[in-house]
């Protein structure tokens, strides 16, 4: 392997390629592409037992001492608790002694049951809960197939896993919703009591842009500060919030490991339900196939994968970034944002992210925040809340 590759440390497995719900949102069902469909719906035992044999292969050819173990969907309670289970235990026996696995499960916690979390917390597996709030206002667009309310199903899991379950509560992850007020948001999810949270901007990018975007404005921008002061006066007393943690370290110059923000590699690998591996789900909102590498389990392993121009290109370092952002001042802390909202049609994704303005007002808004705080370190990363403004908003 060359040097620049950087070996896969997150295994996100499709336990299960369908949805018990239908969010009106939703990329992956309602976006551009629609490999899921032909897909078988779960992962067959074999997928799963060869899936077990690569990442061992991966974490032993690489010397990982630990790694991510996703279980992913679609809504992968599906699958059947006592199939995640399994499946978990396959992957830590194989797996060289001395790399700890560290599995979660992301559900829409509406097929939580106590019986359920009880086997999951046999098998040592957290359980992450995606929610857009913690009100059934916030969660109006998580609808099941015939257009009923998730809310209440999804709110009775999320109380059981808080009540009866911490040790095995991973978090919430929620997709910012602008028109809900952010910190009434914020104080909702709270109410959920999830050790951490994380907060996702909706997919979309310069030819899709995302909802109540507005390329003369920073509604994500203003929001997340918003969400961000609220958590400052607090810090991690109340829960620990992964966006403002990892903006925090790059502003003082030390690493986060971050889709989102940043210029750390990407070390995410999927497998599909039929033992396709693929990058991440958030390249199917740009385009079709976007995420397809052409390469499975049976056939490949993981090196393979991390040859793929797709993945190398998310390795390469700034070298594949675009020149506004190569001299960009908040490079260091942005890193040109999710991968996945920097496309535009016919260009490709070398393009700034969508977001750009939104991620300026963020970034410096918690620089300036930093700096009240006394912290001599800010300006290690970029003088962030100090420097001049790059182009904002407009077209690549
Ligand atoms: S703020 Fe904009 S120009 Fe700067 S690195 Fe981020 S996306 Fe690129």
């Amino acid at each position: 392997m060359s040097e620049q590759h950087v070996p896969f440390r997150q295994f996100i497995v499709k336990v299960h390629g369908r949805c018990n719900l239908a969010c009106s949102y939703c990329y992956l069902y309602e976006g551009p592409d629609d490999t899921w469909r032909g897909r078988p719906a779960a992962a067959s035992p074999e997928v799963l037992d060869r899936t077990a044999d690569r990442i061992a292969e991966h974490a032993r050819a690489h010397g990982l001492t630990a790694l991510s173990l996703i279980l992913h969907g679609g809504e992968p309670l599906l699958a059947g608790a006592d199939t995640l289970g399994r499946f978990t235990t396959l992957v830590r026996d194989r797996v060289p002694g001395g790399c700890t696995v560290r599995a979660v499960v992301q559900t829409n916690a509406t097929l939580l049951t106590e019986k359920r979390l009880a086997t999951l917390a046999r098998h040592r597996v957290g359980v992450g809960i995606s929610l857009d709030g913690g009100l059934p206002a916030h969660n109006a667009r998580r609808v099941d197939h015939a257009g009923r309310p998730s809310w209440p199903a999804a709110a009775r899991g999320a109380r059981m896993l808080a009540d009866r379950f911490p040790q095995t509560y991973a978090g919430i992850l929620a997709v910012v919703d602008v028109t809900q007020d952010p910190v009434r948001t914020y104080e909702s999810l709270l109410a959920l009591r999830p050790p951490a949270l994380d907060l996702l901007l909706p997919h979309g990018n310069w030819s899709a842009p995302p909802p109540h975007w507005d390329r003369t404005a920073s509604v994500y921008g203003d929001w997340l500060c918003a969400v961000f002061d609220r958590w400052w006066q607090a810090g991690r007393r109340e829960t620990r919030v992964r966006l403002f943690e990892e903006c925090v370290a790059l502003l003082l110059g030390l690493p986060a490991n971050s889709e989102t923000l940043g210029p750390a590699p990407f070390d995410a690998v999927v497998v599909e339900t039929d033992g396709s591996i693929e990058q991440v789900d958030a390249l199917k909102s740009a385009y079709q196939g976007a995420a397809h590498t052409g390469l499975d389990v049976f056939r490949h392993d993981f090196d393979e994968a991390l040859r793929h121009p797709g993945v190398a290109a998310r390795q390469a370092g700034t070298a594949s970034l675009a020149d506004r952002c190569r001299s960009c001042p908040l490079l260091q802390v942005c890193g040109a944002g999710h991968y996945a909202h920097r496309y535009r049609t016919g260009h490709g994704f070398r393009n700034p992210s969508v977001y750009c303005a939104d991620l300026q007002r963020f970034i410096r808004h918690a620089a300036t925040r930093l700096a009240e705080a006394g912290s001599g370190a800010v300006p290690a990363a970029t003088n962030a809340a100090t420097v001049p403004a790059s182009p904002r908003g407009g077209a690549p």
